[in-house]
């Protein structure tokens, strides 16, 4: 399809997933992180990099061996991305270096947004750390508020929820050494995501709003299209365009917002890159978010409605398969159940299982959303019997 190399930087199921994509174009990629990683077991060629997206001569190594750069994971090294763009013209980095680099600290996101008249969750710097400040923020914001990690944020895993003021040293100790802001509560009915993705001209398809719904922090299940009033769908789908259009550069984009109980959509983070939420169009779309990154990256045709779902009754649920927190590998039986499940495809990422890891998710995808849950129950252990 394409003779261009596409170098990744990360390489997670994000960046697995990437691979199975481009593959099937025959499109060549290579990637960047630790020997073995997701991404590398199913890529047999030989010009892979070991090492850190973190690390300079690294991150030059593969630019030297591609044609585009692109990322799974927005905690990469940005002084590097564009040092490169300098040193190495050729090699396209896409999403831009500018991009990833305002993405990355979520604090710059917000003002970012903000800038552009996007709504997002009120939030403030917290350049002092003690316990003064946040008790001043306590007063500002309310209880519960959230404090969190303005960089290396991934699963909620930079994030403290602040109850009472009585656990302000608890939330500065979780969170030490880490560059904060803290964030008023955002009481919401419901949290939606869009996965948007912009051609190398500027054009923005979006696919359909979903409802993701987080336990722990971490993603649960998604429900696609999200169970909410079509006006709704429409307003997440137009804010996320306008929150994406507020980038440069080109490929995927994540969007996450929150759906509250008032009717109003805020922001909550944007990620530049294959995001959780989309998992569900590798069986429910047209094209799966994997290959429109793939498509926009390499300036493939990108034609009308290859972002929508498959047929106008397709519904679909994603559920995350973590690993479980008692027993190692439990989680697989859960994998079983999804194998004797019509409708259900079974996606796992090749890591080790340690409690609470993203190993793997399950699409079911079917005609109703009822009988996806139906399903999905049955997947998830709920009911004993598959439902007729
Ligand atoms: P991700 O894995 O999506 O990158 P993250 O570590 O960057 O996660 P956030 O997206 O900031 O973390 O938060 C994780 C979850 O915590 C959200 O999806 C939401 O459920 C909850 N959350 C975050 N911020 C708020 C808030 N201000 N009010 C209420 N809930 C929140
Ligand atoms: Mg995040
Ligand atoms: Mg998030």
């Amino acid at each position: 399809m394409d003779s261009r190399t596409i170098g990744i930087l990360g390489g997670g199921q994000l960046g697995r997933m990437i691979v199975e994509a481009a593959n099937r174009l025959n499109v060549k990629t290579v990637v960047l992180d630790a020997p073995g990683s997701p991404a590398k077991q199913i890529n047999s060629v030989g010009e892979h990099v070991d090492g850190s997206f973190t690390n300079p001569d690294d991150i030059e190594k593969i630019a030297r061996k591609c044609d585009v750069l692109t990322v799974e994971i927005e905690h990469v090294d940005v002084a590097t991305l564009k040092s490169l763009q300098k040193k190495l013209p050729d090699v396209k980095i896409y999403p831009s270096p500018e991009t990833i680099e305002l993405i990355q600290d979520k604090f710059l996101q917000k003002e970012h947004l903000i800038k552009n008249k996007i709504a997002v969750t009120e939030s403030v710097s917290i350049d002092t750390p003690s316990v003064n400040t946040l008790v001043s923020v306590g007063e500002k914001f309310g209880y519960p508020f959230m404090l969190k990690s303005k960089t290396l944020a991934y699963d909620g895993r930079g994030n403290f929820i602040v109850k009472s003021e009585k656990m302000i040293s608890e939330a500065l100790e979780f969170l030490k050494d880490r560059p904060l802001y803290a964030e008023k509560w955002a009481p919401f009915k419901k949290e939606l995501a869009v996965m948007i993705v912009r051609s190398i001209d500027g054009r923005v398809f979006s696919y359909p709003t979903v409802e993701t719904v987080h336990k722990d922090n971490i993603c649960f299940v998604c429900y696609a299209p999200a169970r909410v009033p079509d006006s709704i769908q429409l307003k997440a789908k137009l804010l996320a365009e306008n929150a994406v259009r507020a980038f440069p550069g080109c490929g995927i984009f994540g969007v996450e917002m929150f759906y509250l109980e008032n009717g109003e959509l805020l922001i909550n983070e944007i990620a530049p890159r294959p995001h959780n939420s989309g998992h569900y169009t590798i069986d429910a779309c047209v094209t799966s978010q994997f290959e429109a990154h793939v498509r926009a990256v390499l300036n493939l045709p990108m034609p009308k409605n290859f972002s929508s779902m498959a047929t106008s009754t397709t519904n679909a649920i994603m559920l995350n398969i973590l690993g479980d927190e008692k027993e190692k590998n439990k989680e697989l039986q859960i994998c079983k159940r999804a194998l004797e499940t019509p409708g259900a495809s079974v996606y796992l990422y090749g890591k080790e299982s340690r409690p609470k890891r993203k190993m793997g998710h399950v699409n079911v995808v079917t005609s109703s959303m009822e009988e996806c849950e139906r399903r999905m129950s049955y997947v998830i252990g709920k009911i004993k019997d598959l439902p007729k």
